[in-house]
């Protein structure tokens, strides 16, 4: 064992789909390929989101696909850590409390999400109306950082990102907050995820470094596309849910998919000499950049 530590982060709210099984398996091998340990975190702080069942569903569907996972988090059970962390950053004068409505945005021309820093000096308090909590980012300059599979990027503030919520009005912690610390408190080493969070990496980031935590490396891989599938495959478009019964060929389009050039004699074997030719043969820098650059990746 390597001191590498991996995880893939479905959120509980349906089936897997090929998209996810893309993240799931880029993560996968990039902790397994190196000797390292690989975590499931189900993100299920949202409640309202939640489908009862789909963890079980997930976790059963991860086993048939024939990966071996080291821990599973939920993080519902880590509000106490949220909460603490949260403290700390509103004792260090990095949050404040907002009361705008996403009407209220859409009246002053601010588009939700993106929001125009209205409340940051109104002072609100907070002791007894539920307000959302905002992050005080910094008013310019940028985020510079390397992305493994991307490469360099910059996130400027207030154009790329905008003071973004930890705290939602109905008492939800935002995700960025539980993702920036569940990341550093499990010791993720490399955070392997699809490119449509790449601009999630900047705040999260932030986070980390305001609370004196270093952070993991973060490598995006591409999105698939319905062009290169043929059917839809987000959750958002309804996406089939992965089918079991055609594990083997689906790991083996992932797998192409991400770059890796699996030899044509795989097409006949079940998963197991699969995974093994994968585990050995992965290649993080086999893996193709998202074309076109998605819109935070443009300065
Ligand atoms: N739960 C998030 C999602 O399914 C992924 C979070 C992450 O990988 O950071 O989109
Ligand atoms: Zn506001």
């Amino acid at each position: 064992m390597t001191g590498v530590v991996g995880r893939f982060a479905p959120s509980p709210t349906g089936a897997l789909h090929l998209g996810s099984l893309i993240a799931a398996t880029a993560s996968y091998l990039n902790a397994k390929q190196q000797g390292g340990r690989w975590l499931l975190r189900m993100d299920d702080i949202d409640t309202p989101r939640v489908v009862t069942g789909s963890d079980a569903l997930i976790l059963k569907t991860l086993a048939d696909f024939g990966f071996e996972w080291d821990g599973v988090i939920y993080q519902s059970q880590r509000h106490e850590v949220y909460r603490h962390a949260l403290a700390q950053l509103q004792a260090r004068d990095h949050l404040y409390a907002c009361l705008c409505t996403r009407k209220q945005l859409k009246d002053r021309g601010s588009h939700f999400p993106f929001y125009d820093r209205h409340c940051r000096d109104r002072n609100i308090k907070t002791a007894d109306i539920h307000t959302a909590l905002r992050l005080k980012t910094p008013l310019e300059g940028a985020w510079q950082w390397r992305d493994l599979i991307q490469g360099e990027q910059q996130t400027r503030w207030q154009i790329d990102t905008d003071d973004f919520i930890i705290q939602r009005s109905d008492g939800i912690f935002a995700y960025h907050l539980a993702c920036a610390l569940d990341d550093v408190d499990f010791g993720i080493t490399e955070v392997i995820r699809g490119a449509d969070l790449l601009a999630s990496t900047a705040p999260q980031q932030l986070i980390q470094s305001l609370l004196g935590k270093s952070s993991p490396n973060y490598a995006h891989h591409p999105l698939i596309t319905d062009a290169q599938t043929g059917i839809k495959f987000s959750k958002a478009s309804h996406a089939p849910a992965l089918d079991t019964k055609n594990a083997a060929r689906l790991v083996l389009q992932a797998l192409s998919f991400l770059g890796q050039c699996p030899p044509t004699r795989l097409e006949k074997e079940p998963l197991m000499p699969i995974w093994q030719w994968a585990i050995t043969n992965w290649q993080l820098k086999a893996v193709p950049k998202q074309t076109p650059a998605p819109r935070a990746l443009l300065f």
